[in-house]
């Protein structure tokens, strides 16, 4: 294959310099070289500007103006190829400024031999391509940064529009349930508590979406304070009982701790792991809620005796918008998100949460919050102050 030849633009006033170069560059063995030559700063600078060589050697002195002008005014001008200034024994410090002017890299001419020249261009060609290949890269990194932005601003937007009409919904069907109810009309009433039901699941769902986008964005907030652990498990069982009579919520144990966390935030994974149970499980009569606490941990169970999840889905169900496929669990609503944002609020309170199911006999899902995580940070009063509230 023939090597094609690597242009070299040489703005050099002097001719004897120029045919000097020229026999250097025929000399160096296996590389091929073209030279073009300017002798002024100002055609040096247009022929540079056309940018139709691989590499640009300058001469320091070019008449009144000199090469570091020269470099200053092309990189001004968006010059981007690679260049080398070449250099006296009695020009004092201008390799430093010339590199700080945007050379990449200077030779002296009393060193002008073929194999340092070679080596020379060689690298300031190879070192531009990979300085721009960086730049590419970081350019494109700062685009896709760009694009996510307004993708999440976007979808921010969606879930704000989706939100308020649905909290205007509510509030109507809240209204129709009350005044069916008073006017003794018991079947109406009983579709406007369909209505708002369907309503809160909807809500659910946007609410998912929307904790997801905040998580992928990093803006999960959380509110924290301390809390009795029992009582939360305690209120959200006893709101969920009230949902289904056929399945019974059973609770064992009891954790007898005060944690320092998010009270609403714990209590959606702990609402998550139940409706899950109820939901996935529906003919298990009894879904167990366990809790125990040791010195420094504190650790929930949800035993469901349904149908369990397959081993190797065991670690994919925590992943977003997972769903196992199935004819029975089709029919259950559901983005496949609550799992994913459990485990995004569990590991942000450096706890950890994991499934543990025999095929056909159930699931149980479990999570373990540390009990020290912020204990030493909270003074005495505070724990009061936060009882107290
Ligand atoms: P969603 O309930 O919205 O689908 P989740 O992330 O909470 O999302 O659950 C992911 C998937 O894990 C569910 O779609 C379901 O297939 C499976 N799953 C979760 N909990 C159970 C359970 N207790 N028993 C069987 N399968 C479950």
């Amino acid at each position: 294959m023939e090597i094609l030849p690597t242009k070299i633009l040489l703005v050099e006033d002097d001719e004897e310099d120029y045919i000097l170069l020229k026999k250097v560059l025929a000399k160096i063995p296996n590389a091929r070289y073209e030279l073009l030559w300017e002798t002024s700063y100002r055609s040096g600078l247009a022929c540079m500007l056309k940018g139709q060589h691989d590499l640009c050697l300058l001469d320091y002195w070019l008449g009144v103006q000199n090469g570091i002008d020269l470099i200053k005014a092309a990189r001004r001008r968006g010059y981007r190829l690679p260049i080398v200034l070449l250099t006296g024994a009695s020009t004092g410090e201008i390799d430093i400024q010339a590199l700080q002017a945007g050379a990449d890299d200077y030779i002296a001419k009393e060193e002008l031999q073929g194999v340092l020249l070679h080596r020379v261009i060689r690298y300031a060609i190879e070192r531009k391509k990979a300085e721009h290949e960086q730049e590419k890269l970081l350019s494109e990194r700062i685009a896709s940064k760009e694009l996510e932005k307004r993708r999440s601003e976007f979808i921010s937007m969606v879930v704000h529009e989706l939100k308020t009409p649905l909290t205007s919904l509510k509030g109507y069907a809240q209204l129709m349930h009350k005044r069916f109810a008073l006017a003794g009309d018991e079947q109406l009433a009983r579709l406007a508590e369909r209505m708002d039901m369907q309503v809160n699941k909807l809500n659910e769902l946007i609410s998912d979406f929307q904790d997801m986008t905040r998580i992928e964005a990093g803006r999960l907030q959380f509110r924290e304070s301390y809390f009795s652990f029992d009582e939360l498990v305690e209120e959200i069982v006893e709101d969920l009982q009230l949902t289904s009579q056929q399945q019974q919520l059973v609770r064992e144990g009891k954790a007898e701790k005060m944690i320092w966390g998010d009270r609403m935030r714990l209590g959606q994974v702990i609402t998550n792991l139940l409706t899950n149970a109820m939901k996935y499980a529906p003919a298990s009569n009894r879904i167990v809620v366990r809790t125990r606490a040791d010195a420094d941990t504190i650790t929930l169970h949800v035993q469901d005796f349904g149908p369990g999840i397959p081993a190797e889905l065991r670690t994919k169900i925590f992943d977003p918008f997972y769903r196992i496929e199935g004819t029975e669990m089709r029919a259950v609503p559901g983005l496949g998100l609550g799992l994913y944002i459990a485990a995004e609020i569990v590991k942000r309170h450096q706890g950890s949460i994991w499934v543990e199911s025999e095929d056909g006999q159930g699931a149980t899902f479990s999570f373990t919050l540390p009990l020290n995580r912020k204990q030493t940070m909270v003074s005495q009063e505070q724990v009061v102050e936060q009882q107290a509230r």
